[in-house]
């Protein structure tokens, strides 16, 4: 039999291979009525793909912590250097240290794996990581990662925030049996909901221990979507101006128009010296961040972008995104489609079609509009929902054909 897909003994023709080389045809692989919803994925900025391709062929590799550098640095790490101390005046600390990393992920495996060192534990076993249900699965890993097997789920509000009385009670309660350190994981933005956690009262809480106490805490703000959300429709403040948060992560490649792969992890000046690795073949630097080799592109990608975009330019198009799902809601109300739950300062919606006897979308909706569905709480009985994310590539006529859709659906339940 024939082997398929080996690598060919001889190197074949640009003309042969001009078909994957141009996406055209093969990129409307889901077929052409596709309408993108349920994920925070959009086509990158024009000014972010022509830096890009601007950059890609010097193909730099950023290895390393730059925010901290005081020598004479290149273009990619300047930009990484100053976008570092941009996105720390945004979130209240300008003295931040961080990088770009690959996305939340790595952001949040950052500020686990520095937080466990941070509260200098004998052993993973004495640490405590708290958080919620609805905080994203990428925080298992960092603890799977760093050998942390104390992780626990604190409820969730009706709101779908982190219910203050229960973090109160499971801190005491894990104190009462011995434990003295904690990780408390923050999200602004869950991924399911778009609701955030009170970053204000879990420092309140966290600073009424410390005082009191000899027990530690580490806290992380998970604001991969919500840190280019927040910042732009809502006045409080969920960051470095909370003096018990240690670290954040936000993802460029999700709400701020760049390409994957960029997130980037901001951390407190200094912080990184826990996880420090000399690099033993280059004389100059300790490695200060998890993966070594890093596309240099993707600092001046984010770089030039947001400061072609602007605070007011991220305001606009944010408000447009927001009136945009402000359209949706109206259509659902109006329909009775759906249980809507959302944080009406946001472009992010969770929908429970209760006209559906088990809420289940017929696999053909799910597959037209890129819908995945997951379980909730809501009142005491679990609920099947969907996500939405309101992206700069939708129009109020692709709003209309999921209402169409809908209603068609509803006809024959
Ligand atoms: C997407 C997401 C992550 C993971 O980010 P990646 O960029 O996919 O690694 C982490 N946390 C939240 C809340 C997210 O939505």
């Amino acid at each position: 039999m024939e082997k398929k897909n080996v690598l060919p003994e001889q190197g074949k023709s640009k003309l042969e291979l001009k078909r994957y080389m141009e996406p055209g045809e093969n990129y409307k692989s889901e077929g052409e009525d596709v309408i993108f919803l349920g994920y925070p994925q959009t086509t990158p900025h024009p000014i972010a793909i022509e830096t890009y391709i601007n950059y890609i062929k010097y193909n730099e590799n950023q290895v390393g912590l730059f925010s901290n550098s005081t020598a004479k640095l290149n273009m990619t790490r300047d930009c990484e250097k100053r976008l570092i101390e941009m996105l720390g005046n945004l979130y209240g600390d300008a003295t931040v240290d961080g990088y770009v990393t690959s996305g939340g992920t790595e952001g949040n495996i950052m500020g686990v794996w520095i937080g466990k060192y941070y509260l200098s534990a004998s052993s993973s076993d004495e640490i405590c990581v708290i958080k919620t249900y609805l905080s994203h699965h990428s925080i298992e890993k960092a603890c799977s990662l760093t050998g942390i097997k104390n992780i626990v789920d604190v409820a969730y509000n009706d709101s779908y925030e982190m219910d203050l009385a229960d973090l109160r009670n499971t801190i005491s309660r894990f104190v009462d049996s011995g434990f003295k350190r904690f990780i408390i994981i923050a999200t602004v933005g869950y991924t399911m909901t778009g609701t955030s956690d009170p970053v204000a009262d879990i420092d309140q809480i966290i600073e009424e221990w410390s005082t009191n106490s000899d027990v530690k805490f580490y806290l992380h703000v998970d604001a991969a979507i919500g840190g280019f959300v927040y910042p732009f429709c809502k006045k409080e403040d969920f960051a470095f101006q909370y003096k018990n948060v240690m670290s954040l992560t936000v993802d460029p490649h999700k709400m701020a128009y760049i390409p994957y792969s960029s997130g980037i992890f901001l951390c407190r000046k200094g912080l990184t010296d826990y996880i420090a690795v000399p690099i033993k073949y280059a004389k100059t630097i300790l490695d200060r961040t998890l993966i070594s080799s890093r596309n240099g592109a993707m600092g001046v990608v984010c770089w030039v972008t947001f400061n072609h975009i602007g605070y007011q330019g991220f305001v606009e198009q944010l408000s447009k995104l927001i009136q945009m799902k402000e359209y949706l809601v109206e259509k659902l109300r109006k329909e009775k489609l759906a249980i809507i739950i959302s944080d009406p300062a946001t472009n992010m919606i969770c929908l429970h079609y209760d006209f559906l006897s088990d809420g289940l979308l017929p696999e053909t909706i799910e597959k037209k509009y890129i819908l995945d569905a997951f379980k909730l709480r809501y009142k005491e009985k679990e609920i099947v929902c969907y996500k939405i994310y309101i992206m700069p590539h939708l129009t109020k006529e692709s709003i209309r054909f999921l209402i169409d859709d809908l209603l068609k659906l509803k006809q024959i339940c």
